[in-house]
């Protein structure tokens, strides 16, 4: 519900009437707290406003995307230069193979790349190219990661028939025993792990991946000839300059990557290893606009960035202030606020908040201080941002700690739990 009278509860009433539901997907304001805003109108470096003009310190960077700040000035400049000479034209420019190789140079495992647009084109392309590789069908896959919205791992069972889930068994993230039993459970038809490179899901508080995990399913991939394929679409780049599980020492056959690799301009990847070269060159996959040279250009400008300067010592630095800073204001309020995932990726959770009505009281309390946080979903930080940013957060926190901690015995259940849990 949008506050009344505002260009958002405009553009939201009239949004009911042309866009299904209101507005779709993760970026429906249904699954937020009442006051949080649908549309936005700008964004610049750490910043977003709101279409009301409300200025926020955003600890969201779009779901990801925002890694150098938006609209970095040097990284818009080379896609703006390369959409004036040629965009999406009848055939891709030189720079899907400067991209490729400046990839592939960055990333350990990889020998090859494969663009396209959006984190579930590189997933599904994944997903193909092992079963391509081992002619095989089954996927072992961990319970609750997400990995995009096609059919064969959207989230719902709305508009999808068992038939698009057939092959695949689940496992529970970062349990040995688990994986080993699913592996055991394929059989001979074995075609992919496809892992998280950490458990990062919605709802529950974030593991990293323990490296026992991590190996196993390097040794299950090795034993029967699948493929170790890691989804880093949402973590690449905030981890490792290379293969997020590059921090365990494994190394995956296939990685798919997306969101932030061209700070915001539409583009994901796969990078694969030799040995699934020829697989991936046996499938069929293309996208009218998968060829784009505009984002290419803001891509070569987003890895030149992540390969010269310290971006992600920065993100990590503020990350650790602001989760030390966060412990410290919540206990002296009281409160156990549980802080988990790398500390460029926080998720806050709340101890004894089984509905989610503290966290959705706190974040429309951050809200109100310029503060845009995520109840539910893991957040991002951005190396756009600096100490004074935190400070920022961190004050607004301890007053939207304090409020919480009074309002407590008052606070109105949220009745979207259930709409969420459907
Ligand atoms: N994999 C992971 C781990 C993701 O977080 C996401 C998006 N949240 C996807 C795949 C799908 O990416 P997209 O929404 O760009 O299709």
């Amino acid at each position: 519900m949008a506050r009344r009278n505002s260009r958002d509860a405009e553009l939201r009433a009239r949004a009911e009437a042309v866009i299904p539901g209101g507005m779709y997907g993760h970026q429906s304001a249904r699954l937020l707290p009442d006051d949080y805003p649908q549309f936005f109108s700008r964004a610049k470096g750490t910043r977003l406003w709101d279409a009301d003009g409300a200025e926020l310190i955003d600890l969201m960077c779009a779901y990801g995307p925002n890694l150098m700040g938006y609209g970095d000035p040097q990284i818009d400049a080379a896609f703006v230069a390369q959409l004036a000479v040629g965009d999406t034209m009848t055939g891709p420019t030189g720079l899907i193979v400067e991209l490729a190789e400046a990839m592939t140079a960055m990333v350990g495992h990889a020998a090859w790349a494969i663009f396209c647009k959006n984190g579930t084109d590189a997933t599904t392309i994944a997903l193909m190219t092992a079963r391509a590789h081992t002619r095989r069908r089954t996927v072992v896959r961990a319970k609750g990661a997400y990995h995009g919205a096609a059919p064969w791992c959207n989230a719902r069972s709305a508009g999808t028939i068992p038939e698009d889930k057939s092959h695949q068994i689940l496992c529970d993230y970062n349990d040995v025993a688990s994986l080993e039993e699913a592996v055991a459970k394929a059989g001979d038809d074995l075609a992919a792990v496809f892992a998280a490179p950490l458990k990062h899901d919605a709802f529950i508080d974030q593991e990293q991946p323990l490296a026992a995990y991590a190996r196993r399913a390097r040794e299950l991939c090795d034993d029967t000839g699948a493929l170790l394929i890691v989804d880093d679409v949402r973590a690449g780049l905030r981890i490792a300059r290379d293969c997020s599980w590059s921090v365990v020492g494994v190394e995956p056959d296939l990685s798919t990557w997306g969101k932030c690799l061209a700070n915001g301009h539409a583009l994901s990847a796969v990078l694969g290893s030799e040995k699934a070269r020829r697989a991936a060159a046996a499938i069929f996959t293309t996208g009218s606009f998968w060829f784009q040279a505009a984002p290419m250009a803001a891509a070569l400008a987003t890895i030149r960035r992540v390969r010269e300067t310290n971006y992600l010592e920065t993100m990590q630095t503020l990350g650790l202030q602001l989760r030390e800073g966060l412990a410290e204001r919540a206990a002296g309020h009281g409160l156990e606020l549980r802080q988990t995932g790398p500390v460029t990726m926080p998720l806050f959770l709340f101890d004894e908040d089984p509905d989610m009505r503290k966290g959705f009281f706190f974040g429309a309390e951050m809200l109100k201080r310029g503060v845009y946080v995520h109840p539910w979903h893991n957040m991002f930080l951005n190396a756009a941002m600096t100490k004074s940013d935190i400070d920022l957060v961190l004050a607004a926190a301890d007053a939207s700690f304090a409020a919480l901690a009074t309002a407590r015995p008052t606070l109105a259940p949220v009745e979207k739990m259930a709409f969420l849990a459907a």
